[in-house]
């Protein structure tokens, strides 16, 4: 029974199951009129720092190379690095309809804050409410025509842009990203408690900074202790789709803008997971 103090507003945050409680999807907003996008997948990370937004750009990287149109929004609207990594910089043009994505190197469309600043490194002092605004305008203002999948890299943590993306957008899943700390296990669950909470799925854990390969014998060094994930992964039941390890080759692609040249093999098990469970085949799309 519906509690008779409720207020319907907080149905989003609240878990109990009352026949009053209204689905977050009815939060959904429309996209552009002229956008046709199959999938919307999201990346999200409990803590900063862990490579979220590599893993993002490793898994468009994959899917585009499967045949599939792959689109980022990039949500992480105070700390955006997908346009550094794919080496995209300049202003994004419109007109009346909308505004079109950038387009990297390979066709990967890519909307981002730092693509709207006429310089890149000032900072947007904005509060919470304004952020999460941008990224509905992202969703809502660009023409992302033809899409197969748009990957949407959310901040860190479960704040307003991860809230507003579960409620706004049609999340089809979330990759939760995390590193082999042990307070990432808690981290890891909170991202995790707040995926269930909006009845968004979980399709997978990526631990990016596994090890790093010894360059000499090839034996994995453990740089933070033993990893967790699979514990974690295990007590909700999910899978664990790829563990990455620490690159240097990797963190100078991104850093040179050239990340659609880097090995991204590590991450095609988590690419087709993606596929085959948005579309139930492995391959490309028709
Ligand atoms: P987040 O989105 O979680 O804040 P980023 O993806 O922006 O983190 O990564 C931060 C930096 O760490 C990037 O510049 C990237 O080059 C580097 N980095 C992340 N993962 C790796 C890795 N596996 N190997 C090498 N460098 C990495």
């Amino acid at each position: 029974m519906a509690n008779e103090s409720c207020d319907k507003s907080k149905c989003a945050s609240c878990d109990l199951d009352c026949p009053s409680r209204k689905s977050p999807q009815d939060l959904r907003e429309p996209p552009n009129k002229l956008s046709s996008i199959k999938h919307v997948i999201g990346i999200i990370s409990g803590k900063g720092g862990v490579g979220k937004s590599l893993v993002t750009s490793l898994l468009a990287v994959s899917l585009q190379k499967r045949g599939f149109r792959v689109g980022i929004l990039d949500a992480d609207i105070t700390g955006p690095s997908i346009p550094k990594m794919f080496g995209l910089s300049g202003q994004l043009k419109g007109n009346d309809d909308g505004m079109f994505p950038a387009m990297s190197q390979t066709g990967i469309g890519v909307v981002s804050t730092n693509l709207l600043l006429e310089e890149e490194d000032r900072p947007l002092v904005w509060r919470g409410p304004v952020i999460a605004g941008v990224v509905k305008q992202f969703w809502q203002e660009t023409i992302w025509d033809q899409y197969d999948y748009l990957l949407v890299d959310c901040p860190p943590g479960t704040g307003d842009v991860p809230l507003t993306v579960f409620q706004s957008l049609p999340v089809d899943g979330v990759i939760i990203v995390s590193s082999p700390q042990s307070l990432v296990s808690m981290i890891i669950s909170k991202a995790a408690n707040m995926a269930q909470i909006m009845h968004v799925p979980v399709l997978g854990l990526v631990e990016n900074m596994s090890y790093v390969s010894c360059p000499d014998c090839g034996k994995e060094i453990r740089v933070f202790g033993d990893s967790h994930i699979e514990e974690v992964a295990e007590h909700f039941g999910y899978d664990v789709l790829a563990r990455l390890p620490i690159d240097p080759k990797l963190a100078a692609l991104c850093d040179a803008g050239q990340i659609e040249s880097a090995d991204c093999s590590a991450l095609d098990g988590a690419a087709g997971e993606i596929v085959k469970i948005t579309t139930g085949v492995t391959g490309a799309s028709s």
